[in-house]
């Protein structure tokens, strides 16, 4: 990580409604290692961003993705285009893949389809061929370490939130400090919580059957205490 007293991470934010861990990407292994915190992003969905900075709407398609079995990436601003071979090179594992007829046919560098358009940092899909499934869920994630007066803000925010959200979600709660909680909240009379250590690192197979979790497909609201205000972020896991 390099010094950038200049770095805005809140325009970032307005105009992609994502705020990285991170500046500047390690460019070698060494520098990788030398990274405080983990390489990490936190992306608001339903975020209303500038006209000049994402589509007008949530794209009514599936995204193209990279053809290699193991890389699956999303056709995007950065990708390398070949409008005369009608191909596209992914950024991460260098994959030169064809577009689609569709695309091919009507493709050029005066006509770019909207996840090409280098101003568009980030793309929302709806995805058709997802089926509908079942009500949404919202997972709570909480960062203990603040004042007692701002945790009382904060269970106040939280309070109109719930109020907000669908009468038929799924709302779970996670607490972090030293040690990560993940509350069960079916059973009143007799409060019980998982409790993670926090200076271990378990893998999402291990999370997963430690909470006896199939399969996970929600949004997760994080939720930052900070002097002056509270944030809220959406994220999709
Ligand atoms: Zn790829």
């Amino acid at each position: 990580m390099q010094g950038g007293e200049h770095w805005d991470v809140s325009q970032t934010e307005d105009q992609s409604g994502t705020r990285l861990s991170f500046h500047c990407w390690p460019s070698s292994r060494l520098e990788a290692t030398r990274c405080v915190a983990p390489i990490g992003a936190l992306y608001t969905p339903l975020k209303k961003l500038p006209p000049t900075c994402s589509p007008p709407t949530a794209l009514q398609y599936d995204p193209i993705r990279c053809s290699t079995a193991t890389c699956h990436a999303v056709l995007n601003p950065y990708c390398q285009v070949d409008f005369r071979t009608k191909l596209w090179v992914c950024p991460f594992c260098l994959t030169r893949n064809h577009f689609p007829p569709h695309y091919a046919e009507n493709i050029s560098e005066q006509n770019l389809p909207a996840e090409l358009i280098p101003q568009y940092a980030t793309c929302e899909y709806e995805l058709p061929s997802v089926p509908p499934s079942g009500p949404p869920a919202f997972v709570f994630c909480i960062d203990t370490c603040a004042h007692v007066e701002e945790l009382a803000e904060l269970a106040d925010s939280i309070q109109q939130v719930l109020n907000l959200l669908p009468e038929d979600s799924l709302v779970g709660l996670i607490t972090f400090g030293t040690n990560v909680q993940v509350h069960e909240l079916g059973f009143e009379g007799l409060p019980k919580a998982y409790v993670i250590r926090g200076n271990k690192e378990y893998g999402p197979q291990k999370v997963r059957s430690f909470l006896c979790v199939l399969y996970v497909s929600l949004f997760v609201c994080i939720i930052y205490v900070s002097d002056i205000t509270c944030f809220v972020h959406i994220l999709f896991i």
